[in-house]
């Protein structure tokens, strides 16, 4: 569990992985903060190029392209 952690925070290079969907879900925030995370989720927009999740907000991805 901690070695993937380590290794998408390496393919990252934003300070702000942790914002960052492909973070929030290894880290199981999508379970702890069901609420929240769901926000982040409902009429998305954009998608991940890097791990194909999608947000509404690009702030939230990694590699957004616009959906
Ligand atoms: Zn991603
Ligand atoms: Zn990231």
């Amino acid at each position: 569990m901690l070695q993937e952690t380590l290794k998408s925070n390496s393919i990252c290079n934003s300070e702000l992985h942790n914002e960052h969907l492909c973070y929030i879900k290894s880290q199981g925030f999508h379970l702890t903060n069901e609420q929240e995370y769901n926000t982040l989720v409902e009429d998305v927009r954009y998608m991940c190029n890097h791990c194909s999740r999608t947000a509404r907000s690009a702030d939230n991805l990694c590699v957004p392209v616009l959906l």
